[in-house]
């Protein structure tokens, strides 16, 4: 007898197994790990996946049912791809079906999306055999000549509808015994722009960084970081590396923050690459997502680039991944399993072989220092490839003075300045306007002075329900200021103003300049972005206005001037990365101007001119911003140096959602005071309302603490892996998040 063990499509942690069935005769030479199958589940039928095939089983045969069918003639989750679910579910604490459903695209579950097939027709004859008869038809039977000839041009094959002549007269040739009809698999393909591709001769330092990737990537193995600052020509080593993987008969996946966001990158590689590149991301329709998956499945396509969850792509043998933008905060699922987007990645490349290379002109603090250690070889792009200009030259205003000297627009006189100049010219620019995160806080617009809390040293968040401030790490709660306790100024409010505003003030400063807006409200649609991104390359527009989509990956030569319209915004956010986001999103803000010929300006404006993190940026020196970030980090017990865990419990009674929360606290504080040895590892802090209290009926409140990874850190993490796991006493959902990227 031969059993299957399968995972049954049901999340819920009671049937978080295997069950054994036995397969039937006529099964058995076909079935194999990694298929999808049909089985009898109580009284339902459901699908699941085969995870191994086994001789015994531990249930006595009576009791085992019969696998009904099989989903897939090869298996649909490659080998390689099964173990790392299985790893999955050992690092995340997911369910083994929320790991494997990662593995394939959602819409072959439950076959919601059909395979789309065309009529097509194939020759019979030789195809001198076949002119020649058309040649003796061409007067009698024009229409069927004019075909035949078609066909014999296209190959002997092809999609009948896509050559001439109705579908008769391929009826009639298929009658007369020239040709064949049948029905041929149609991938749907999403649009794309392709930029051709362009030789360049390299840079030094472009050559020196692959002279230490192409070895390692012909012996099958390392990790790399590249810190090339913006502009400095980071792609054309990913274009290099993956030829060379490509002519090794290998894969590559190429992973970018968010497609929509990063359309030349995308466009690059379809010019470089053409149908052997394949794009995968949550933006494409149903169908086209299934085809791109398949076509890499089949080994048809063999260059994928996709956001985080491209990670999965079903390649057969990878031998680059490429993570651009490393830094992002988005290779972070923040939906269940909430996986690490670069954690997989790596892991991947290890267990098959293939080389990591992370890129950033910012590299995450995480990455750089491990490259510091030596666990990642750093590789260094300090220049431009073509700017003759170099970087930027970046200019702190300080709005305080601004307000001071009577300016009580957003614009700033140096902005309004440079954007006279730039407009005059006939250049373009950039708007950047942050709105990331929705917790407001408070701060003085005469004096910048922000409030805080004086436990944490973090920015509190303003509740509008309860009108009050509070702060997110410790729970400790203030009035909201009328007067600034600073100055004495009643120019104390809310921080916020949107794009929209900004496009109004701008119209009315320059009305004949035309300006587009990027935001989430003018972005909606499949193609959104796309539309706006094409309309400015196209110059249809001499100002692009934008949130943090704007940001990265854009290379238009035109633009010359960048505008922050207040940089501090995400400084204040109450969040450990506050400085590393807003030290981040200036760089790579003003990695957007002079990236051509043209000099660049870039004007920040912002409240506090003297934050290290606005300074460092505004010098182009990361260096100098890691140097003083790490530090403050270590004091302070944050990541890098400890896991930070957050707990999230949800709860349609506010009443109950609390509760719970005190009872994981109480809990925890038991088990420490169980494991006195846990002591020095966990740092617990207060539990706290989440900053958004309220997200679809549901009251939230959350409970975190910083962890140190040695030499109790597992031990602690499983132990609330499995508090949240068991449901809470008063009802709550529970979520447990590592290093959660964002705080909301
Ligand atoms: P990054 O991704 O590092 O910000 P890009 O890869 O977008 O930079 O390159 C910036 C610009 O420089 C692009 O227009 C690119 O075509 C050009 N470029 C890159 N390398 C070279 C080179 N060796 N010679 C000429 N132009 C180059
Ligand atoms: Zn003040
Ligand atoms: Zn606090």
């Amino acid at each position: 007898m031969a059993y299957a063990q399968v995972v049954v499509e049901i999340a819920s942690a009671q049937v978080d197994r295997v069950f054994d069935y036995v397969i039937p005769e006529e099964l058995r030479d076909r079935i194999c790990p990694g298929m999808r199958v049909r089985v009898p589940f109580g009284l339902k039928e459901l699908e699941g996946y085969v995870m191994a095939i086994t001789e015994s089983s531990d249930v006595p045969a009576g009791r085992l049912r019969p696998i009904g069918r099989l989903l897939d003639d090869d298996p649909a989750i490659l080998p390689p791809l099964m173990e790392l679910a299985r790893w999955m579910v050992s690092q995340y604490h997911c369910l083994w079906v929320e790991a494997l459903r990662l593995m394939i695209p959602a819409q072959m579950r439950g076959q919601r999306v059909k395979e789309k097939t065309a009529r097509a027709a194939r020759l019979v004859l030789s195809g001198p055999d076949a002119l020649s008869l058309a040649q003796l038809w061409q007067k009698r039977a024009p229409q069927q000549a004019l075909a035949l000839r078609s066909l014999v041009e296209a190959g002997g094959e092809g999609v009948c509808a896509s050559l001439p002549g109705p579908a008769s007269v391929w009826r009639a040739l298929e009658k007369k015994g020239v040709v064949t009809l049948f029905e041929q698999r149609i991938y749907r393909t999403p649009a794309r722009l392709a930029t051709p591709e362009c030789p360049v001769t390299l840079t030094g330092e472009q050559r020196a960084a692959l002279d230490k990737l192409i070895p390692a990537l012909q012996t099958g193995g390392g990790r790399f970081l590249l810190h090339g600052v913006t502009g400095s020509g980071k792609t054309e080593i990913y274009l290099a590396c993956a030829r060379q993987a490509l002519a090794m008969g290998k894969g590559v996946i190429i992973l970018v923050p968010e497609i929509a966001l990063t359309p030349q990158m995308v466009a690059r590689f379809t010019g470089a690459f053409g149908a052997l590149a394949a794009v995968l991301h949550s933006r494409l329709s149903a169908g086209e997502r299934l085809d791109e998956w398949q076509r890499i499945r089949q080994g048809e396509a063999r260059v994928v680039i996709g956001a985080r969850s491209a990670v999965f792509a079903p390649l057969m043998s990878p031998g680059l991944i490429v993570v651009d933008e490393e830094h992002e905060p988005s290779y972070l699922s923040e939906h269940r399993p909430c996986y690490h987007a670069i954690e997989v990645a790596d892991q991947r490349c290890r267990r098959e072989g293939a080389v990591l290379l992370l890129g950033s002109a910012t590299p995450s603090l995480e990455h750089y220092r491990q490259a510091q250690a030596g666990g990642l070889t750093l590789l260094r792009l300090s220049r431009r490839a073509i700017a003759t200009g170099g970087m930027p030259r970046v200019e702190l205003v300080d709005m305080r003075r601004e307000l001071a000297a009577g300016n009580r627009s957003v614009i700033s006189g140096s902005l309004y300045d440079a954007l006279c100049q730039c407009l005059a010219r006939g250049e373009q620019a950039l708007l950047f306007l942050n709105r990331r995160g929705y917790a407001s806080f408070v701060s003085c617009r005469a004096c910048g002075y922000v409030e805080r809390c004086e436990l944490c040293d973090l920015s509190m968040t303003y509740h509008k329900g309860r009108d009050e401030l509070i702060c997110h790490y410790c729970g400790s709660t203030r009035p909201v200021p009328e007067i600034c306790p600073s100055c004495g100024s009643r120019s104390i409010r809310y921080f916020g103003g949107g794009t929209q505003k900004v496009q109004e003030e701008m119209e009315r400063l320059f009305p004949e300049v035309k300006t587009l807006r990027m935001d989430a409200d003018t972005t909606s649609g499949k193609e959104g972005h796309l539309k706006i991104y094409e309309a400015f390359r196209d110059h249809q527009a001499q100002v692009l206005i934008g949130t943090q989509m704007i940001a990265k990956g854009l290379d238009f030569p035109m633009v010359t001037v960048v505008g922050v319209v207040a940089a501090d915004q995400t400084l204040f956010l109450p969040d450990y990365r506050a400085a590393e986001r807003t030290f981040q999103l200036v760089a790579q803000v003003a990695g957007r101007a002079g990236r051509a010929r043209r000099p660049g300006r870039v004007i920040v404006q912002c409240y506090t001119p003297e934050h290290y993190a606005l300074k460092a940026a505004a010098n182009h020196d990361y260096e100098g911003f890691y140097r003083q970030e790490i530090e403050i980090r270590r004091a302070d017990g944050f990541p890098p140096f400890t896991r930070f865990l957050r707990l999230v419990f949800s709860h349609e009674d506010e009443d109950a959602c609390q509760k719970d929360m005190q009872e994981a606290l109480s809990q925890m504080r038991v088990a420490c005071a169980q494991h006195i040895e846990w002591g020095s590892s966990i740092v617990m802090l207060e539990g706290t309302p989440a900053p958004l209290t309220r997200i679809r009926a549901l009251y939230r409140y959350q409970l975190l603490m910083k962890i140190y990874p040695e030499p109790y850190g597992r031990q602690i993490e499983e132990a609330l892996a499995e508090m949240a796991r068991r449901s809470a006493p008063y009802g709550s959902q529970v979520a447990m998040e590592i290093n959660p990227q964002s705080m909301v």
